[in-house]
């Protein structure tokens, strides 16, 4: 599967890419991430990719020039199955659309900055907008990155048997089991008999239950249907 994220800070997306899942899934080839500075793509001699918003009021907006030149460029190359604007009044991200971006093939990210993107690269070239949650942060490179984080360790191969994500809270209507390691008492605190029994039916039979309760206490809303 491949990601281009459009935005003006790439180095804002090196790190989180870098490392541990994410760094596996690239090596493995089954993820492409390609940041592309948009800066690259600005038309003035300035390199400039904001500007005063019209009407007057507080904050620079994105212009439309350099946003088209990088979408069509990237366009003529590739097919997208969606192109994705990082905005805090998208729809708000979870697991469901997590799991139903996982199976597509490619993905391209525009991360927002300041005031936000002229209403016409929206309007024209967006085909999906996401939030990441009812906050606002500075730019939509860290919302990128949670959402493609999210997407790929979902795309089969990319988690092993001990990091399987059909056990995690939100992939089915459960939330996750408490979870224990070694060692089995620290200073008279300790794990629960039944993960020490050895007894297969028995250990997924508790985790069921405690999944259960601790939904029922923390997040009934996930039991409603
Ligand atoms: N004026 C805008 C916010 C701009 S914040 C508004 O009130 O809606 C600057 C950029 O950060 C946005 O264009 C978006 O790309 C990104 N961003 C901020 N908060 C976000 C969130 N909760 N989810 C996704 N992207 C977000």
């Amino acid at each position: 599967m491949r990601f281009d994220i459009i935005t003006v800070l790439p180095g804002l997306l090196e790190s989180p890419f870098a490392h541990s899942i994410l760094l596996r899934a690239q090596k493995k080839g089954i993820a492409e991430i390609f940041v592309h500075n948009l800066r690259d793509y600005a038309t003035n001699k300035q390199k400039s990719v904001d500007d005063y918003p019209y009407g007057g009021g507080s904050g620079m907006v994105m212009s439309i020039e350099p946003f088209a030149k990088c979408i069509e460029t990237l366009k003529s190359a590739h097919q997208y199955d969606d192109i994705i604007f990082m905005s805090p009044d998208g729809e708000t991200f979870n697991q469901a659309i997590a799991n139903e971006f996982s199976v597509k093939k490619n993905l391209m990210i525009l991360c927002g900055h300041y005031k936000g993107i002229d209403q016409r690269i929206r309007d024209l070239f967006v085909t999906r907008e996401i939030s990441i949650g009812d906050y606002v942060l500075s730019g939509g490179e860290l919302p990128a990155a949670v959402m493609v984080d999210a997407i790929i360790r979902l795309i089969p191969g990319v988690l092993n048997d001990e990091t399987s994500a059909l056990s995690d809270s939100f992939q089915g209507e459960l939330l996750d089991a408490p979870v224990y390691t070694r060692p089995a008492d620290w200073k008279g605190h300790k794990v629960p008999d039944i993960l020490l029994s050895g007894h297969e039916a028995k250990i997924n039979e508790w985790r069921y239950e405690q999944a259960l309760a601790r939904t029922l206490k923390r997040r009934p809303d996930l039991l409603e249907d």
